[in-house]
Parts: C-alpha cells; structure tokens; sequence
C-alpha cells in the first residue's frame, strides 16, 4: 500500500474525513489525496517520495515558493525569542507601517490569524460603524466560514440567503444578502430600492474561489459608487488576491478605494497571519477605541509576522510581479495551446501570479457560468496531470497559483505535461 493511503486511511479513524480542511481530501476529483512531507522552491515531495510540481501553493501564500531562506531565517529567529506573548512586538508595528504603505487605502490595520477573522470582523465592524444589518454577498464568492458569509448561492434579487452549511440558523443569514457577480444592473436595483438598509458590500474583487473570475469595469466603479451614495461600506477581500495580483492587490489594479480591506495568505507568507484595514474612521469603532470588539490569544503572532515582513519584501523587490505575471500569463496561454492541438475545448485567464483554466469555449463571468464548464473532464485532466508530477488545484472551482520559484523551465515543462494529458483527455 503507497504511505499516503496509509496515511489517509489512518487519519480517517481519528480526523474526520482524514483531512484539516475539506477540499484537501480530494473530494471531487477522487483518488488519494498527497501528503507532503517536505516542499522547497516551486515542488513539494509526498509521503512516498514523489516530486510534483505544485500549482496551489498552500492556496496562494508560497509566493515566493517554499521554504525560502530568507522567510525561514526570519521564523527562526524569530522563534528563539519566544512564541508569542500576548503583549505588543515592535514587529507588528513594522508590519502594519508596511501593508499601510503598500495599500493607500489602508490608513490603520489590525492583523489577526485567519482570512475567516478577518473577513467576519470588517463584517462586524461595517455593521458597528454604519448601525445597520444588512450585507451583500456574490454568489460564488467564499469569505471563510463565518456563519453569516456561509450563505447558499443561487437566489436571485432581493432573495434572501439560505445557510449552504449545517449549524447555521436560518436567522444568521437572514441578513445576507445574495447577488450576482458582474451583474451591475443587479446591484443598481438592489442599492435603488433597499441602499439605506445596507451596511456593507464584500466581494473578492478578482474571484478565485469559483475558479478565476474577474470583474468588468463597468462592475467595480458600480460598486464603487453605489455604496459611496448610499453610505455603504466597501470590503475588498484580499485574502487571496493581496499581494497576489500585484504589489497594489486588486484595488490598484482597478483603480479602486475601498473603505475597508481583508488580507491573509501572502501576507503571513506561510503562517497564520491576515489582516483588516481601511478607513481610519471606520477602523476607529474597533475596541479598545470603538464599541465594536475584536480580540485574539495569537493575534500578530512574533514567528508569523516575521514570515510575513520577510515576505514582503522579497515581493517589492524590482521586477517580481513582471517576472511572476509573465509566466503565469506564459503557462495559461501554454495550456490553451496545447488543449487546441489535441482538440479538447478549454479556455484560460491569468493576472499577476494567479491563473484560472476552464473546459469550457470562454473564461466565465459567473457562478453559474463557472458550475457549466465540463467536470468530468477536468477530474480526468487533474489525475493525467498528477500521474506526470504535476499538481494542480483538486478542485475545478480553485484558482491556481504560480510563484516567483517557478522558472521559465518549469513553466515550459509544465505545458509539455498538459499537451499529454490532454490528448490522454481528449474524445
Ligand atoms: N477570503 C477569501 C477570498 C479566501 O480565498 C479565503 C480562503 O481561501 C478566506 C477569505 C478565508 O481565509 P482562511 O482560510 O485563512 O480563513
């Protein structure tokens, strides 16, 4: 038996499902799920000693790949100095002059140790600051697991959301509202009708939960002014497009000032680090200077700050969004290649170091678009591509992720492997 169905089968008996977060058991695409023993660069090597080449990258964190020295020196020294002491470090302040630097937007911030805390606190806190309940949500946009962003997608206008997870009262997400991405004519009626009920608006403003998504102008600078009209707060959750897209997050590349901002992955390079920030009239409401309360025993952990300062760097330094988005821009164009020679119908999107493919004759501009590509035939792609070393996101609905430690030659390796695979897929 390979060590990692052993390993798998042994977690099943004292992990539910054998696995710390579901998508990690390989629900979808069936099989065995890998467990890493170690990772370095732009590969990790699994329970068996096979190498792959790794495309999920912790789910977007390893921007700079694994295990960089200079992140890994930052831990380590950060760790003989104690793990954490429930009093404040001069590296948090560092960290937050940092994210405040990179993102004009973000006048004061708080860091805290999960894209979940941070999304449900700007939630908490938009709803302090403007005294009203009511928030809008995308339909297939995943803020983390707080009950009342644990909403079903799927309703149409001014429906409201049904929990889509067992243990969430109907009365949680009562408040919840439900719409549809890239739909600005939506969002117009709802703010005409109901504008003064809203307390805030969250969106991934590139969606890479629902595979990769982008937004269209048109749907930004609605939102945008919509919620400044109505006196709405605007969340741009950055859990995974901050520091991803560009060095500017999202924002930048949209031209767009948000009232508050969620960050995680990158930013704690690897450990449990996230963020909200914004307005300092807003971030003001937060205790010990506001009504509105946020606390955490690890919040601005000393050994995640130090990956995440380290991180940060290593990402301004010259040319590393150029480079990065160059070869993710390289390796989706490599793959669309490639499904055309052997016939098989894919289309596929990137910006900066994220990439999103799709079996389907165009990049979706929604939910609903995204759930009608051909799964099947991803399934049969993703197990092609792991049997070449090769690993992808097991899911269709994931964004993929490239980083700085992926060379030119992987990247062209990488395409080669999908030309197999997809004619192994193909018919
Ligand atoms: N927001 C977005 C956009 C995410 O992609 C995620 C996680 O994937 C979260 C929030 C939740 O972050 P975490 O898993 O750190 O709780």
């Amino acid at each position: 038996m390979s060590r990692n169905l052993e390993l798998f089968e042994r977690g099943k008996q004292v992990i539910p499902g054998g696995v710390n977060s579901p998508v990690r058991a390989f629900g979808q695409v069936g099989g065995t799920p890998r467990f890493v023993a170690r990772a370095e660069g732009a590969y990790f090597w699994d329970a068996d000693g096979k190498q792959y080449l790794d495309y999920v990258g912790s789910w977007g964190p390893a921007i700079v790949g694994h295990a960089h020295p200079e992140v890994v020196k930052a831990v380590q020294d950060a760790a003989v100095g104690g793990l954490s002491f429930g009093a404040p470090t001069e590296g948090e302040v560092v960290i937050a002059e940092e994210i405040c630097k990179l993102l004009p937007s973000v006048e004061q911030v708080r860091l805290v140790s999960s894209g979940t805390e941070a999304t449900m606190t700007a939630i908490r806190l938009a709803r302090g600051f403007t005294g009203r309940d009511l928030i809008v949500k995308f339909e297939g946009c995943y803020h983390g697991h707080s009950d009342s962003l644990l909403v079903k997608a799927g309703s149409g206008l001014l429906t409201f959301g049904n929990p889509s997870s067992g243990g969430v009262p109907a009365d949680f997400t009562k408040h919840t509202l439900v719409l549809q991405y890239n739909d600005a004519e939506q969002l117009a009626r709802t703010f005409a009708e109901i504008g003064d009920q809203i307390a805030c608006v969250i969106l991934e403003p590139i969606a890479g939960n629902m595979n990769l998504i982008q937004p269209s102008r048109e749907f930004v600078q609605a939102l945008r002014s919509l919620t400044e009209k109505h006196g709405a707060v605007l969340i741009y959750d950055e859990v995974m497009t901050g520091f991803r897209v560009a060095k500017g997050c999202a924002q930048g590349l949209h031209g767009i000032t948000p009232d508050l901002t969620t960050l995680g992955k990158v930013v704690g390079g690897g450990m449990p680090l996230a963020a909200f920030g914004g307005r300092a009239d807003i971030m003001g409401k937060i205790a010990p200077l506001g009504t509105v309360y946020q606390a955490g025993t690890l919040s601005g952990n000393p050994l995640s700050v130090a990956a995440g300062l380290a991180t940060l760097k290593l990402i301004q330094q010259p040319g590393f969004y150029e480079t990065l988005g160059g070869r993710t821009a390289r390796l989706a164009q490599g793959l669309a290649d490639e499904a055309k020679k052997a016939g098989v119908t894919l289309s596929t999107d990137s910006v900066g170091g994220m990439f999103g493919f799709y079996f389907s004759d165009r990049a979706p501009k929604s939910y609903a678009e995204a759930t009608g590509c051909d799964i099947e035939r991803f399934k049969r792609f993703f197990h092609a591509m792991l049997d070449e070393g090769i690993y992808f996101a097991p899911s269709a609905y994931e964004a993929g992720f490239v980083s700085i430690a992926h060379s030119d030659d992987m990247i062209e390796q990488t395409v080669a492997a999908a030309g197999r695979a997809f004619a192994r897929v193909a018919g």
